[in-house]
């Protein structure tokens, strides 16, 4: 296996490995974190990913209820600490603790460490009435993780522009990162923002890049993206999920995916053994502009945009 690590440079001149292997939501979510609960498959893939070179980016979250896998996991691996991004989420939108701090304190416990490489705001929907706090105090709150060492590098997930304003006004500490959805079937979550980001050096990360795949049907109405899709997958001798895994990095957004299949974990780690042309890759943003716009998550909340 060609293996060629990419990372990326993030505004305050930390790097980030360029693609996160294994996100620990989605399938794994869990409403409830008990024995009964426990995932072992999640494990075994975790533990599989940490076998693969270089370093592995992990995507966790409070809300996901999987910190006992990733702990368990990271108990288990040889794989030494500075080998592995670990990336977690303070949830915002669903109280599980009182504050990013306070949850931060639990979940580095929980997986067993003593700093997360990435900390991110899980969602910019956050008042003093349902969680105690504003998100202006919820960001001041990440900076002292960030100036403490407990989270190497702050941000954000799911903020729309208006959201970012906000938090640049006050902060001292500029979000390294902002986590959203995009696909070739969704380029804006919000309006602008994807221009927004680039233009004020926030890195986006991709969740659920692999959207068209995931909801691909007979009667879909972009034919054209899934041949060319297919006419690429062919061209290159690689899967359709690493023609749009490709697709996502050549657009300078970081993408997150998720599987339960081995194959498919490592396919993304040796993501950048190959690259698409300019051309190939405005062709797949233009076919899948065509397609109409595709949301999976958060749509009650994003309707209002
Ligand atoms: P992906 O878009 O990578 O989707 C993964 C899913 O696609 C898996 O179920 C996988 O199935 C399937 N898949 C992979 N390859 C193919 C293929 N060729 N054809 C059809 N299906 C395929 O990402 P997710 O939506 O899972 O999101 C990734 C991560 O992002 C999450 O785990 C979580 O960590 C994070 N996230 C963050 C959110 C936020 O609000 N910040 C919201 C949602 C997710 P299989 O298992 O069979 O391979």
């Amino acid at each position: 296996m060609s293996f060629h690590q990419k990372f990326i440079v993030l505004n305050n001149g930390n790097k980030i490995p360029a693609i996160a292997i294994i996100g620990t939501g989605t399938r794994w979510f869990k409403n409830v974190e008990t024995d009964a609960t426990f995932s072992n498959s999640l494990v075994e893939q975790i533990m599989y990913a940490l076998e693969l070179p270089g370093i592995v980016h992990i995507d966790a979250a409070e809300i996901y209820r999987t910190y006992p896998e990733v702990g368990k996991a990271l108990s288990l691996t040889k794989k030494p600490r500075d080998e592995i991004f670990l990336t977690d989420k303070y949830s915002t939108q669903i109280k599980v603790s009182d504050s990013p701090a306070a949850g931060l304190e639990v979940s580095l416990k929980k997986m067993g460490t003593d700093y997360v490489d990435l900390y991110l705001l899980h969602s910019p929907f956050v008042s003093k009435e349902a969680n105690g706090f504003t998100l202006e105090e919820a960001w001041k709150d990440m900076e002292q993780l960030y100036k403490a060492g407990k989270a190497k590098n702050i941000g954000v997930s799911n903020f729309a522009v208006k959201d970012l304003e906000k938090i640049l006004k006050i902060a001292e500490v500029k979000p390294q990162v902002n986590q959203i959805e995009f696909s070739p079937f969704l380029q804006n979550q919000t309006p602008g923002i994807y221009k927004f980001c680039q233009d004020n050096n926030i890195l986006l990360e991709a969740y659920s890049p692999l959207a068209p795949l995931q909801k691909k049907t007979a009667q879909d109405d972009s034919k054209p993206f899934f041949e060319y899709v297919k006419e690429l997958s062919e061209k290159y001798f690689k899967s359709e999920a690493q023609i749009i895994l490709r697709w996502v990095s050549k657009r300078g957004v970081l993408p997150v995916t998720t599987s339960s299949k081995p194959q498919r974990i490592s396919d993304a780690q040796n993501l950048f053994s190959f690259d698409l042309t300019d051309e190939e890759v405005d062709e797949i943003t233009e076919l899948g502009l065509a397609h109409e716009p595709l949301r999976l998550y958060w749509n009650e909340v994003y309707d209002k945009y």
